[in-house]
């Protein structure tokens, strides 16, 4: 995209004069936990339809001021994004394929009925964001940035036949450790009969607030039953399986060098996982063919008591990549494997972060370079 200087959106900087004083920085960052403690700044820049996006601003961390009756509090006009800042040992700090953060910000916008923010703004508020923090960009292994833009709807009444007519896009920043506690300890997952997450025309492809909101009582429910997580099936047949909360599922069939593995097709109750994408890519080059198809529940289930399917593994940013070993419904439960991590999940999962942390060449040219 080329931006002509007329087009471009521009940000000022105004520095905290209170940073969190280093001492407590790393005391933070020596066990961040996930999204509990954020940075010093964040990015601030607000839409209008008659000026479009302006005032961008990197400021001090703090309380957004709106009224009760903004229009993001009623009716969850809001979108977000998650991508990760590493350090890759002693070298720069550098995201991990933010161009494909920004087009789906732009596809969820378009959902959600919101303006869309141009790629190029994207990326510079996540530059100037990591760079103005970059001593909260955790040194320790499998440690991370965790930035999250959002948007939400800034106008101000109770009006339902329109979207808003204003807009504020935010990025803050929350140093993060391995999202799951206890590394990659297999995770329990949960078929929900009682709940969908997403139906056909509905915004289940788009990272909104609202799949969230309407997510947690499946959640509740899967720890009510013993499980850590929730995995949800189509809202139409109730039948095919489609992501665990919120991530990605890839099923293992075979081993050694037989084995092969498949991710649910994307049908557009799916989110477009940007980590489903990458080890799409990566399954091939690392000797594991990969199919895009469909799974049902109770092939699940006969394909793991047949010894066909092997290991079954849940990816996104925030937990990389998380093996499933035991699964629940209404009426019964089974094991993966032995329940333990499989070597092909280990395999993608070492490949993965070596290549966002710089310990492997970077084939797809997704690490960007912030500073
Ligand atoms: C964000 C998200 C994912 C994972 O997407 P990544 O781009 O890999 O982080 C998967 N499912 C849901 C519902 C999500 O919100």
């Amino acid at each position: 995209m080329t931006a002509s200087p007329s087009t471009e959106i521009a940000f000022d900087v105004r520095a905290s004069a209170d940073p969190v004083p280093p001492a407590e920085r790393e005391r933070v960052l020596a066990s961040p936990g996930f999204g509990e403690v954020f940075t010093d700044h964040m990015v601030t820049l607000h839409w209008t339809r008659e000026r479009g996006w302006h005032d961008g601003l990197v400021q001090p961390y703090g309380p957004l001021m709106l009224e009760p009756a903004t229009a993001v509090f009623h009716y969850a006009q809001e979108i977000f994004e998650g991508l990760k800042a590493y350090r890759q040992g002693g070298g720069p700090i550098v995201a991990f394929r933010p161009s494909a953060n920004a087009a789906r910000f732009k596809r969820s916008a378009a959902r959600l009925a919101m303006p869309e923010l141009p790629e190029a703004a994207f990326l510079r508020s996540i530059e100037l964001l990591v760079s103005q923090d970059r001593d909260w960009v955790p040194t320790a292994e499998g440690h991370s940035l965790y930035l999250r833009p959002f948007m939400i709807a800034t106008q101000r009444g109770l009006g339902v036949n329109h979207p808003s007519s204003s807009y504020q896009y935010t990025v803050i920043a929350s140093p993060a450790a391995a999202y799951f506690k206890g590394g990659v300890r297999p995770v329990s997952v949960w078929l929900s009969e009682d709940y969908t997450r997403a139906a056909p025309g509905g915004t289940g492809e788009a990272k909104c607030g609202g799949n969230y909101a309407a997510a947690f009582a499946g959640q509740i429910q899967a720890v009510e039953s013993g499980c850590d997580q929730v995995v949800w099936l189509d809202a139409v047949e109730r039948r095919w399986v489609e992501e665990m909360g919120g991530m990605n599922l890839f099923f293992v069939y075979g081993s050694g060098p037989g084995a092969r593995i498949m991710t649910p097709a994307l049908t557009g109750t799916m989110l477009p996982g940007i980590t489903r994408d990458s080890l799409l890519k990566l399954g091939p080059d690392l000797g594991f063919p990969t199919e895009e198809d469909r799974i049902s529940a109770d092939q699940w289930r006969e394909e793991c008591a047949s010894g066909e399917l092997t290991e079954v593994f849940a990816c996104g940013t925030a937990a990389v990549i998380t093996p499933v070993g035991k699964v629940k419904s209404a009426d019964g439960e089974w094991m993966i494997g032995d329940g333990t991590p499989g070597p092909v999940t280990m395999r993608l999962r070492e490949e993965l972060a070596g290549i966002q942390y710089g310990q492997r060449p970077d084939p797809y040219g997704w690490v960007h370079k912030i500073c």
